[in-house]
């Protein structure tokens, strides 16, 4: 480990970083009420902000900075940002400047250019929290504070990997409290609008189903998971139930959408949701996490096992998962791979499906088709001749 890495030490005094500042060329800094001295930085945990107005991500970020620094400074902490710009002219600095209540930097292409050299910045934006001694404590934290916004403070390697344990201890402990609690909202709602206990939940196999309305593979897999829940809740009495985890673009949005699922909801814009994701390592939507009446993580890849194999694969274990597939396959036994059907013109082949509709009968079919090649006719394997 580097010198200079206590606490005491990263917290007070920077008296070093305002002369790295200086011997860079910087002479004073500036807060939207004027000139700010140097020596104001003492005593304050520095974090130096690299970020450009025509930067989409930048713009994008820094509201979410705003509130942790307004937030942390109302807490007494002693943090202090300091602007350095990419931007290319004096004109983009002050625009960009106007986003920002901390301080800046006095705009100077050949300032600026330094301090990126001497932190190593490559991309932007970037957030590099100081030690006393001026140097980097660790690389950028703007992806620590996208993850875990507020709590990442001080943005130290201790925190983070802190931050890392208390996850991973979510998704393993079994504790639904954990996961869907957050301070005093210890309950979900549904679409009517009735708010069910978390405690409630417990002993339960729960789907947590990360989705938006505005995503046309959630609408599709939503149809295919409500037969299944359908089929589970209502046919088999299964002590079994879904969470949406929502992604949708606003409170209309979510409305409107949970008011359209038999199944329980996150509240809109609850931290929570950011935090599923994150523990859950989210990836792409539509998701299904499935965990056991113990609470443990059965599978992250619900969608797939309903998908293929609907309400059957309850309880979704991989024991349960090999089951299916072996009676699945005991189902075709037998079947021919292919089979010329006075039915149909063309030769039909057997084949996986997830849902059709059978050309001869007209019902539903599901897992498995004889299908022709050339056009688009299904048949079911019963309604061979
Ligand atoms: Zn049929
Ligand atoms: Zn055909």
């Amino acid at each position: 480990m580097a010198g200079g890495e206590n606490q005491a030490e990263y917290v007070n005094g920077s008296s070093i970083t305002s002369s790295i500042l200086a011997a860079e060329g910087v002479e004073f800094l500036e807060s939207s009420e004027g000139k700010v001295p140097l020596s104001s930085l003492d005593q304050k945990t520095i974090c130096l902000f690299f970020s450009a107005n025509w930067c989409r991500p930048c713009r994008a970020f820094i509201p979410q900075l705003v509130k942790l620094y307004n937030t942390l400074r109302n807490t007494d902490r002693n943090l202090e940002i300091i602007f350095v710009s990419f931007d290319r002219d004096e004109n983009g600095f002050r625009e960009h400047s106007k986003l920002m209540p901390w301080l800046a930097v006095p705009f100077d292409i050949n300032i600026c250019r330094r301090l990126r050299n001497h932190y190593h910045v490559v991309r932007i934006p970037s957030l590099i929290p100081l030690y006393s001694n001026g140097e980097p404590v660790e690389g950028d934290a703007v992806q620590l504070i996208e993850d875990y916004g507020i709590d990442a403070f001080p943005f130290r390697r201790e925190r983070r990997e802190e931050l890392m344990a208390m996850d991973k201890m979510k998704r393993q402990g079994g504790k639904l409290d954990d996961l869907l609690v957050n301070g005093s909202r210890d309950y979900v709602v549904s679409g009517d609008g009735r708010k069910v206990l978390v405690s409630e939940l417990v002993g339960k196999t729960i789907g947590l189903y990360f989705g938006a309305h505005w995503c046309p593979p959630c609408r599709a897999f939503t149809i295919q998971l409500k037969e299944a829940y359908n089929e589970l809740k209502i046919s088999q009495n299964r002590t079994f139930e879904i969470i949406f985890i929502s992604t949708d673009r606003d409170q209309e949005e979510f409305n409107l959408h949970i008011t359209s699922m038999p199944w329980l909801a996150i509240p809109y814009n609850d931290k929570t949701q950011q935090d599923l994701c994150r523990i859950f390592d989210i990836k792409g939507i539509p998701a299904l996490v499935l965990l056991g009446p113990d609470g443990k993580t059965l599978s992250t890849n619900g969608r797939a096992l309903i998908s293929s194999y609907g309400a059957k694969a309850f309880p979704f274990t991989e024991s349960r998962r090999v089951e299916v597939e072996a009676a699945l396959r005991k189902e075709v036994d037998g079947l021919p791979h292919q089979v010329k059907d006075p039915k149909h013109e063309h030769v039909l082949r057997l084949d996986k499906a997830k849902a059709y509709e059978c050309d001869f009968c007209k019902g539903q079919g599901r897992f498995w088709v004889f299908s022709c090649d050339k056009c688009d006719f299904d048949l079911h394997p019963s309604c061979l001749d």
